[in-house]
């Protein structure tokens, strides 16, 4: 062990666990793709402003959680803690919204960083995939992208996930709501913090997670009933075309989400397996957003989904994917003359798509083929001097322990067939 570790809340990807991160992001791009959304990618850091204006000023994540820095140039930096603000911020540079294709689709992969005490499932850094469509109010998109989340979980086999769904109204219909929650909010007995955030983000005050702040909650007015007819008939709608892709979820009156820029549909995608950090995913509609950042009116929607949940997610429900395996054909070779013949035996499968791996490092035949067993490979080709002088090579089938001749110039063919 060296004297260094990878610093407190983060932890690395090594193999064979890495594969499964893998192939999370690799499932919930799949049907993102499918669905005519185009891959983007942004820098891990941004301007701070960006996400100050974007995610908002009062929020945990701005005031607590930005890894924010000043570099040698002056410039104020922030690693990103999040993805819509920096591709809507990308999506307007680019003039995107002008090529006349509304919305824009747009999904994404990365790293993001957050400064919060680290425990199981939260991390300082961590991994999302995610997507956004940009430039349309349309009650099918949010219908659209909350199915393609659940197909993508279930192409996982993830079954213990619930979806909940809720509606932050608009700029007509939440300022009313807010102050009634605002009255009602100042009538409890809530500590200096919760007074405050009471009346800079009266909404965030539902999602705290205390017991007593909780039981004080119960009465407390619900937007539901403050909704605009307006808003009240597009939500309708995306629980209507959710339900009859056969998508279940649950209305949750209460469900506010830690970023300023929602309205209308929120939801969270929530997993019943992975203890306090249960959310494995989230998004929602911000239709006012881009005008935040100095955009022209683009109302959008877009949700993230959480790598690393997603696997504890698996883990917990016992869901073992099925992964390829990294090796098909393993190259043993004995002597000088075989070690030739195998080493362009493998670049030739490789360059035909087989994956192959070869015995490296001078190690004898027992050592060599403790390597071909931990490779995984089906297949293990061996070879020595008196084989060679014959014209062949030994392969040996790893799950049968079946070994047989085959001629030198015959192997990759019979490889290629045997794998198919
Ligand atoms: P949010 O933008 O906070 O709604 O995050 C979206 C998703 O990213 C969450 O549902 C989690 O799956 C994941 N996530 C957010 N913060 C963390 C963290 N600190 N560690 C691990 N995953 C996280």
């Amino acid at each position: 062990m060296s004297t260094f570790k990878a610093p407190k809340g983060t932890y690395d990807l090594i193999p064979p666990e890495s594969a499964k991160y893998l192939a999370v992001r690799e499932a919930i791009a799949a049907p993102l793709r499918n669905s005519g959304y185009g891959y983007i990618e942004t820098p891990g850091f941004e301007n701070v402003e960006l996400f100050a204006r974007g995610v908002g000023e009062s929020t945990d994540i701005v005031t607590k959680e930005m890894y924010a820095f000043e570099t040698k140039g002056g410039d104020q930096l922030a690693l990103r803690p999040e993805g819509t603000a920096s591709v809507l911020r990308a999506a307007l540079e680019a003039n995107l919204h002008k090529a006349g294709n509304l919305p824009v689709k747009l999904w994404y992969s990365g790293s993001y960083y957050r400064y919060e005490r680290p425990q199981k499932g939260r991390y300082r850094h961590f991994s999302q995939v995610g997507a956004e469509a940009i430039g349309a109010e349309d009650p099918a998109l949010d219908a659209e992208l909350i199915i393609l989340a659940d197909q993508a979980y279930r192409s996982l086999g993830l079954r213990d996930f619930r979806i909940l769904l809720n509606s932050l109204g608009d700029q007509e219909c939440r300022p009313v709501y807010r102050a009634a929650l605002q009255d009602f909010l100042r009538g409890l007995d809530l500590d200096e913090d919760t007074l405050r955030r009471a009346e800079i983000n009266p909404l965030r005050v539902l999602d705290d997670k205390r017991d007593d702040v909780q039981k004080q909650l119960v009465g407390a007015p619900l937007l539901r009933d403050y909704l605009c007819d307006a808003c009240k008939a597009y939500h309708e709608e995306v629980r209507e075309l959710i339900t009859e892709a056969g998508v279940a979820f649950e209305d949750d009156p209460k469900l506010v989400r830690g970023l300023d820029y929602y309205t209308r549909t929120t939801f969270e995608f929530v997993h019943d397996g992975l203890g306090s950090q249960s959310a494995v995913g989230g998004g929602g509609r911000y239709d006012g957003l881009s005008e935040m950042l100095g955009g022209p009116a683009l109302p959008s929607v877009g949700w993230a989904l959480g790598v690393d949940r997603t696997v504890l997610a698996l883990e917990a429900e016992g869901v073992s994917l099925e992964l390829p395996a990294a090796t098909s054909v393993f190259a043993v070779s004995l002597g000088e003359e075989a070690r030739r013949v195998l080493f362009a035996k493998v670049t030739e499968l490789r360059k035909l798509g087989v994956a192959a791996d070869f015995s490296y490092g001078a190690k004898g035949l027992k050592g060599a083929m403790k390597n071909a067993n931990r490779s995984g490979a089906r297949y293990t080709v061996v070879a020595g001097e008196r084989d060679l002088a014959e014209g062949v090579v030994q392969l040996k089938d790893m799950e049968s322990g079946e070994q047989v001749a085959v001629g030198v110039n015959e192997i990759v063919a019979e490889l290629e067939t045997r794998l198919g």
